[in-house]
């Protein structure tokens, strides 16, 4: 199964769903398929899960899509717990799990010896978490959690095989700026304030 098929079935599906991608060349994939404002990308490892989390609970009412990856989730283990026990309904956490940290050279992670991310979700408290083995399989699970009212967890095998396309359009704190404006343009509210500097007041 490659990241990028599986990636193209949701692009569509997403709509306007505020999506976080973790560190590595699924941000470009995404961003290719799906470009957009509400694409917020994540440059330290592991954090992609719980920034999503935070945005879910602090957007009820808007879909947050989580694509996460195998080594980045393994260095935030401790987010599924938190996950599982604040049960925000608009979230889908999706893991590509390609068994190597990809960014930095293609290092095994654990998962390539036996690691099964799915089953810490599950044993974590997610109920609806599991593996697909199909880019159809994994299309029908991830409309499922889209078009639902309830937390997902999506594992997907995948190879490590990358797909061609164009570089990200902009540095991390562009991205953030961008981000921001257009959640506060979309939801109708204000994120950012800057104070005027106190010899005004
Ligand atoms: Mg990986």
């Amino acid at each position: 199964m490659k990241r990028f098929d599986c990636l193209g079935k949701i692009a569509k599906a997403a709509s306007d769903a505020l999506v976080v991608t973790s560190a590595g060349a699924v941000t470009l994939e995404w961003n290719a398929l799906r470009p957009s404002d509400g694409n917020f990308r994540v440059r330290t490892l592991g954090l992609c899960s719980s920034i999503a989390l935070g945005m879910a609970l602090g957007l009820p009412q808007r879909k947050v899509i989580a694509l996460d990856g195998d080594g980045s989730l393994l260095m935030n283990l401790c987010s599924l717990p938190t996950m599982a026990r604040m049960e925000p309904k608009n979230l889908v956490h999706i893991v590509f799990d390609n068994e190597v940290y990809e960014a930095s050279g293609s290092k095994q992670t654990a998962t390539a010896t036996g690691t099964d991310l799915v089953g810490i979700a599950r044993a974590a408290g997610i109920r609806q978490a599991l593996w697909t083995h199909s880019v159809d399989e994994f299309a029908g699970v991830a409309m499922e959690a889209l078009n639902g009212h309830e937390l997902f967890f999506i594992g997907a095998k995948v190879t490590t095989e990358r797909t061609e396309v164009p570089p990200y359009p902009m540095d991390e704190v562009e991205n953030k700026y961008r981000f921001i404006r257009h959640v506060e343009k979309t939801e109708k509210i204000a994120i950012l304030k800057t104070n005027l500097p106190s010899s005004y007041t």
